[in-house]
């Protein structure tokens, strides 16, 4: 995962409430998690309902996720058949029981993204959207018009109808997704969304133009500005080690190998990863089994907070602390070490894992020092950085 680029994927039902609050036309629809309740929720909806699979990955339909019931009796059975059902890997724990749309008579794609490549947002409209857009992308690429979106004038709606337009939409429609598409425009900037896609956005037989199914990535950057984010965020889904990083308020990405990494400086413990990965080459193939960046100013609590994580990791066999004193100097990293295993200690949660550690920097010297004076029976100290990972990759690999 690359620092500034996560992204929280929701599902269908998350994106069908958020179109709704911007305006979107969608249909009522409710989360469950049970057989039984399609009964009651199909009964609110007039008697007849869609029953849809929720998983984060496209092709539901295809893969059998997507049935219309015509009776609570029937919408009961088909969340029998869907719940627990395998979609690309995925298990569907959810079901969403849709409100039926009127008959379908044409189906269109429409989205805005962050075109990082281009620096800009790009709008993606289609009159051939459903089931095989990946396809229409591919194959028929003049099908899927592709207009950049200027940040700051935004889509309004001679924009939306300039996209339209390009798209090559039906005369009779062409008003009605124009100002679909400025209210999707609205909920990709109000809810600092990364992706917004409806696929499809459906002509019905009265007329209307309705988001039959939708897609929506957040920016979790832009959690500090959007509180009501944090709900939608799949916790039972993410890594437990991650979630406990994130709720202490550390930059931690798991990873597959044996070598925990603490650094300080982002770049310091992408270059951390590399050198432990080359080193363990020589020690049956360890690797390194996280990121994790305590920042500049690392205090002995954030790096007590760290170690702890790390040596919570089941799959950890050693420990590098790579630390390139700066603002923050060894001496106080040194420190910082030397009370993190103690507070650990005095938590019952004792170290039993061996930690390497390098210093570089700043008061370098000051904090080799009292690393030998606090004579740890685990704590080694190796002074370079290829030589700390090689003793590192070599413990992971003794154990
Ligand atoms: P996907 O296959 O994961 O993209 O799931 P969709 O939600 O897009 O559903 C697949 C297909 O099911 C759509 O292209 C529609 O043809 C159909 N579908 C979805 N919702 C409804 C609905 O409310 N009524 C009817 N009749 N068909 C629907
Ligand atoms: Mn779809």
């Amino acid at each position: 995962m690359e620092k500034g680029l996560t992204r929280v994927d929701l599902f269908e039902y998350q994106a069908r409430d958020l179109f709704a609050k911007h305006g979107v036309p969608v249909l009522a629809g409710e989360v469950i998690d049970t057989p039984e309740a399609a009964r009651e929720a199909t009964e609110k909806l007039g008697g007849r309902s869609v029953v849809k699979a929720q998983v984060k990955v496209g092709g539901r339909g295809k893969a059998g996720g997507v049935k219309l019931a015509a009776t609570p009796d029937e919408a009961v059975a088909r969340a029998t058949d869907i719940l627990g059902m395998d979609i690309k890997g995925h298990t569907v724990h959810k079901v969403m029981i849709a409100e039926t749309a009127p008959e379908i008579l044409e189906e269109y794609y429409v989205s805005y993204l962050l075109d990082r490549t281009n620096r800009t947002f790009l709008a993606m409209a289609s009159v051939q959207g459903g089931m095989d857009i990946e396809e229409v992308a591919e194959k028929t690429p003049e099908a899927l018009a592709k207009v950049p979106v200027d940040s700051n004038e935004g889509v309004t709606i001679e924009k939306a109808r300039e996209i339209v337009a390009q798209a090559k939409f039906p005369a009779e429609v062409a008003e009605k997704v124009a100002e679909v598409m400025v209210t999707l425009w609205k909920t990709f900037v109000a809810e600092d969304a990364l992706l917004v896609e409806v696929n499809p956005l459906a002509k019905v037989a009265n007329g209307d133009v309705l988001a039959l199914d939708g897609k929506v990535s957040l920016d979790e950057n832009a959690d500090f500005r959007q509180p009501e984010h944090e709900a939608l965020e799949d916790k039972a889904a993410a890594n437990p080690l991650e979630a406990a990083a994130k709720a202490k308020g550390l930059n931690y990405v798991k990873l597959d190998g044996e070598v925990g990494i603490i650094g300080n400086g982002a770049g310091l413990v992408m270059s951390t990863l590399d050198v432990v990965a080359y080193a363990g080459e020589n020690h049956g193939n360890v690797k390194p089994a996280n990121f994790l960046d305590i920042g500049g100013g690392a205090s002995a609590e954030v790096m007590a907070n760290g170690l702890e994580i790390i040596l919570g990791d089941p799959d950890v066999k050693s420990v590098f602390v790579n630390v390139f004193g700066g603002i923050t100097a060894c001496d106080e990293v040194a420190n910082g070490i030397v009370q993190a295993l103690e507070l650990l200690k005095s938590k019952g949660e004792a170290v039993t894992k061996p930690l390497v550690v390098r210093l570089d920097g700043n008061n370098a010297e000051l904090g080799r020092k009292i690393l030998s004076d606090a004579n740890h029976p685990l704590v080694q100290r190796v002074d370079t950085m290829d030589g700390a990972a090689d003793k590192a990759a070599e413990l992971a690999a003794a154990k």
